[in-house]
């Protein structure tokens, strides 16, 4: 399953699963709560964005273009290849098919359907168009001793024309996505075809004009109505009120009207919804203190964000209406535009964002700008434009009196933004909490997150204080995550290996520290033509043993070097005449904006004990290329005695390894320290090294500020005595050395 973790995706991928089909599934921009929720399901993920080899079939998202790579090889290997939608029709085929269908609220009706059908201890299959909200239900359920299978069918994608309903429950009808039915018209007769193939009842709303033309024009029999009874459920937000005109209310309307249906006419109204799971990302309340409530929800047509809006009015009255848009897709935002702006521009205050494209190319008039240019001149006055998110917590706080309700809406990724806010809301004043609430929620709980960590015992001298923030990510999406919400919350990035080649201030490090030591990042695959894809987590000890193992011969210089690949890559390690790039074919690091990048050996810039694509970026993996094979007995001799001859000229205590690069090829930093006479040399606990001049060691308990007092020493002796300024060769977290060392 192509793009696995989409709303339409996963549930589905569930419920092939339960059939007790084998899924496999790949996404680059997979959440974390939804990796967390299939994987229970026995969906297998593919973090190496490859095929599995035995894949029969291919199922794609609408958002996956033809342009994918692994579609464009599925397709070359003639791979059947379906589109979501098509799959969910297939699989209708077993069933009897209820089908919800409709331009709003699809996802919330089948929700209830589901619930109430439960209670009713009634026997069915169902798929559903989203989430229910953590540890509550799951999305797809299949149910071998049911003909009964309800799902809901999206028309977004085209693929309607291939269901043949038993049921349907139609909501509502209004045009969207142009790109698919370029007018009304075409998405009209959409419907009405599938009234017609429709073989048992059509639902449609009591009222409504425009389902009743199409129910008319389809011939459908019987046709059904519902009309919107006493039901109240929604404790989320607090109770509505039966006489408001909700859209919610029409949901649990129409959904208990099929529930009747469907039991037994016997069956009462189902007054009690208030043990409702309630689903993600549909009037989500995200904080509420004194008189400040955020919500998030799913709205992206006008129809819904009016809708949203006038709901929001209604309970909350006395409160000012704050709301932040995000517009989904460019096509969507070129037709409504104007709509948009009249509808958004009700809002007491507006903060509008970039369009979340949806895998969409971007369109003239498609932008937020239009919206903008849309505006009345009295919203144009209350209206922000915010292009980068960490901008947008403070300009909400400074808006923030209350009572207010604070309204994050769209379809895209703005739920990220809405849960970094309402973490803002609930730690003021401590960023660190504001990250840890914020990202525990978007990443997958695999990823280990921490706050004021220490770093001492995550590196090879020891020493230092805590990590504000820091993070091991499980996976990519995981890693992404923390990418963007080191951004919200404005803190710096910082890349820890092994720390064997690091220095950690006392003070400890503002910011975030993110470790590659996941296992997920420690495989090393055999490729071809004695080559190796390892990950950037890997030891380099660990490295030179599979080498070993597998006749690869020329990575022994590595032996003995206490790092991990990633912190090699960076450092360009190395020994004996060789450093690793010597090796490298190419390099896979991820951007500070979460792209991936893949360089080739000659595409980097490398130097001694340098990579500066590395300074940013991060490293993911490489693929390394032996020089030559030899036999495994020449090469163990080898990593033995480059082992030994470690032991006899490298110091035993805690260090950070050389501490200054070679001033030359001709002379080593080491050789002009000794010369200076300065083994041996104590500040504090730190101490030059008696058994080679360009170590210090940990002598126990010693502190960064020792360490740095005794290279400043370094400096300025060998300054004296031979004229040669000698620069660092470690790094320090979060500081610079022209500013700790300077005179
Ligand atoms: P760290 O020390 O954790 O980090 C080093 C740098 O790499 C930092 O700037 C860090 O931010 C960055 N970094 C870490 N991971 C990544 C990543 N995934 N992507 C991008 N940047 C990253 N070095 C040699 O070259 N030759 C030697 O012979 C040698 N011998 C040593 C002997 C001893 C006893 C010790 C303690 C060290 C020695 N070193 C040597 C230094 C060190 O082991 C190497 O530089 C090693 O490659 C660093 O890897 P690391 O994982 O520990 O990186």
């Amino acid at each position: 399953m192509l793009g696995v973790g989409g709303t339409g995706m996963a549930p589905l991928g569930i419920y092939l699963s339960q059939t007790g089909r084998c899924i496999s599934g790949l996404d680059d921009n997979l959440q974390g709560p939804v990796r967390d929720l299939i994987s229970t399901h026995g969906i297998h993920i593919c973090d190496d964005n490859e095929l599995p080899a035995n894949v029969e079939a291919v199922i794609y998202s609408s958002a996956v273009t033809a342009e994918h790579p692994l579609l464009k090889q599925a397709t070359y290997q003639g791979l059947p290849c379906l589109l979501r939608g098509h799959l969910l029709a297939r699989l209708s085929y077993e069933k009897k098919l209820l089908a919800v269908v409709g331009s709003h609220g699809k996802t919330t009706t089948t929700a209830l359907l589901i619930h109430k059908l439960r209670r009713c201890s009634f026997d069915f299959s169902y798929v559903l168009g989203g989430f229910f909200q953590e540890g509550s239900l799951p999305p797809a359920h299949y149910s071998a001793s049911s003909e009964w299978l309800i799902a809901e069918i999206d028309e977004s994608d085209g693929t309607l024309q291939s269901f043949y309903p038993e049921m349907t429950l139609a909501l509502n009808l209004d045009w969207d996505h142009p790109s698919q039915y370029p007018t009304v018209v075409h998405l009209e007769a959409a419907f009405e075809k599938l009234f017609e193939r429709t073989r048992g009842a059509v639902w449609i709303p009591e009222g409504d004009e425009a389902l009743a033309r199409v129910a008319r024009g389809s011939g459908c029999c019987p046709l059904r109505h519902f009309c919107p009874t006493s039901v109240s459920f929604d404790k989320g937000v607090g109770t509505l009120e039966p006489s408001v005109a909700s859209f919610n209310i029409w949901n649990a309307s129409a959904a208990q009207s099929l529930v009747q249906t469907l039991c037994d006419a016997s069956y009462e109204v189902d007054e009690g919804g208030d043990d409702f799971p309630r689903i993600c990302r549909r009037q989500e309340l995200l904080y509420e203190k004194d008189g400040l409530r955020v919500f998030q929800d799913y709205a992206h047509h006008p129809a819904e964000v009016a809708a949203l809006m006038q709901m929001m009015r209604q309970m909350f009255s006395e409160s000012r209406l704050t709301v932040v848009f995000q517009p989904h897709r460019y096509s969507r935002t070129r037709h409504y535009f104007r709509q948009f702006a009249e509808v958004l521009g009700t809002a007491d205050r507006l903060f509008l964002l970039d369009v979340y494209p949806a895998g969409e190319s971007p369109l003239v008039f498609g932008h937020t700008d239009s919206i903008l240019q849309s505006l009345s001149r009295e919203a144009a006055v209350k209206t922000s434009f915010v292009s980068e998110w960490s901008r947008l917590a403070p300009a909400l706080q400074r808006s923030s009196e209350s009572p207010q309700v604070i309204l994050f809406i769209g379809a895209g990724d703005i739920d990220r933004a809405a849960r970094a806010y309402a973490s803002v809301l609930e730690y003021p004043n401590d960023k660190r909490r504001q990250w840890l609430s914020c990202t525990q929620a978007l990443v997958s709980s695999d990823t280990s997150l921490k706050i004021d960590e220490p770093l001492c015992n995550k590196t090879t001298l020891g020493i230092g204080g805590l990590a504000c923030c820091y993070a091991d990510p499980a996976n990519r999406a995981d890693l992404r995550r923390l990418l963007d919400t080191a951004a919200f919350f404005g803190l710096e990035v910082f890349h820890l290996g092994r720390g064997s080649n690091l220095i950690v201030p006392d003070e400890g490090v503002e910011g975030l520290v993110i470790r590659l030591s996941h296992p997920s990042w420690r495989c090393i695959q055999p490729l071809s033509e004695g080559r190796l894809r390892c990950g950037a987590g890997v030891r380099l000890k660990e490295l030179c043993t599979w080498a070993c193992r597998l006749g690869l011969g020329g990575m022994e210089f590595l032996e003995g070097i206490p790092g991990s690949l990633g912190g090699a890559l960076r450092m360009n390690a190395g020994a004996m005449g060789g450093w690793i790039f010597d090796l490298v074919e190419t390099v896979e690091f991820m951007t500070r904006e979460g792209a991936i990048r893949v360089f080739t050996h000659n595409a980097c810039n490398i130097d001694y004990r340098e990579c500066s694509e590395l300074r940013e970026g991060l490293a993911l993996s490489a693929i390394l290329r032996s020089p030559g094979r030899g036999p495994q007995e020449g090469i163990k001799a080898r990593l033995k005695s480059l082992a030994s001859r470690r032991k006899q000229t490298q110091p035993c205590e805690p260090s950070a390894g050389c501490i200054f690069k070679n001033p030359s090829d001709d002379v080593s930093a080491g050789e002009l320290i000794d010369r200076s006479g300065l083994k041996g040399r104590r500040v504090g606990n730190a101490e030059i090294s008696p058994v080679h001049a360009n170590f210090i060691v940990n002598r126990g308990g010693a502190t960064c500020a020792e360490v740095v007092a005794l290279m400043r020493e370094v400096r300025a002796t060998v300054k004296n005595r031979h004229g040669v300024i000698l620069e660092p060769e470690v790094g320090v977290l979060g500081k610079r050395w022209e500013h700790l060392l300077q005179d």
